[in-house]
């Protein structure tokens, strides 16, 4: 299931490296043969997402490795690291667009009409970023990559200048406003901008073993509670590792139970919790006799989840 999920995200990545390069060489053919340098430049600027799409291929290599004594919980948040790098490139592509928009708002430059073939270009880029960018947010999605799906909005954010080029160029030459370009551009890079921040926090949250999601707790506390000879299930903690979910939380039982008796409800928890929610990497219950008294670290208790709700 896992091994057939990381082919997956490993193909998608092929698809990236392999659209990325025919648009980026097309783009610098064309660029040559016609001359045009905003053509060239393009074809350069484009080469740079066959390096991000290298990366999300490279951590499909990564996340494929078995856990080992020195990751005993496996590669799996190597995605997440990945999508990590991501949002630091398209900040950096945020930024350089919104600089450049400002600089032209202060002092701005007289605009050129690109040739006609540079127009058709741009166009068929759009068209090749547009399919590159749905594929890869489908396959983000279905396969719960975070570095896929960074990638997808990545390929977006393309089309999106892309687009925000035509549109200025036409604020430009049809109607004389060249002004209109920089603030379009300038609203393309504030988007830009919110996407990156948007990717770093949903990073943060997994690397430093947050959850925000209310649902998966009350599933767990739902199922927990209907299981024979269970009481005060408490301390709940989830954390992710890519797709997948650690859980642990303590549960407490009859002081007079056998290890044997007590350790066959632990079983018949975890059975329950991986019939019900899928992509659970490990659960840890840990016993305690009932009306068990001790200190213990912050964990969530069943009316703790609504607070994760508000
Ligand atoms: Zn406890």
């Amino acid at each position: 299931m896992e091994k057939k999920r990381i082919q997956k995200i490993v193909k998608a990545s092929w698809v990236a490296v392999i659209g990325n390069s025919l648009l980026a060489f097309s783009k610098i053919v064309i660029g040559v043969i016609s001359g045009s340098m905003a053509v060239l430049a393009d074809g350069i600027d484009s080469a740079s997402d066959i390096i991000t799409s290298l990366i999300t291929l490279i951590t499909g290599k990564i996340i494929s490795k078995p856990p080992n004594v020195k990751y005993p919980y496996g590669y799996s948040r190597a995605d997440t690291i990945a999508a990590k790098f991501l949002s630091f490139i398209i900040f950096f592509a945020g930024a350089q667009l919104a600089i450049s928009s400002m600089e032209k708002l202060v002092n701005p430059v007289e605009l050129e009409l690109p040739s006609q073939i540079a127009i058709y270009v741009t166009g068929f880029s759009i068209i090749g970023k547009l399919l590159l960018a749905r594929y890869l947010k489908i396959r983000g999605k279905r396969l719960n990559s975070l570095m896929l799906s960074a990638n997808a909005k990545n390929m977006q954010n393309d089309v999106l200048i892309s687009v925000s080029v035509l549109i200025g160029l036409l604020f430009t030459i049809y109607f004389k406003l060249p002004i209109l370009d920089s603030i379009t551009a300038l609203f393309v890079s504030i988007w830009i901008l919110k996407v990156s921040y948007e990717i770093f926090g949903k990073t943060n949250e997994e690397l430093m073993d947050g959850n925000s999601d209310p649902q998966i707790y009350k599933r767990i506390f739902q199922i927990v509670t209907k299981v024979n000879h269970v009481f005060n299930p408490h301390r709940l903690r989830i954390r992710r590792l890519g797709n997948l979910s650690i859980v642990e939380m303590d549960i407490e039982v009859d002081a007079n139970m056998t290890v044997r008796e007590s350790h066959d409800i632990a079983m018949s928890i975890e059975k329950a919790i991986r019939e019900e929610v899928p992509n659970i990497y490990d659960i840890l219950i840990h016993i305690e006799p009932l009306g068990n008294e001790e200190d213990e670290r912050f964990g969530l208790n069943e009316n703790d989840v609504k607070k994760l709700e508000n």
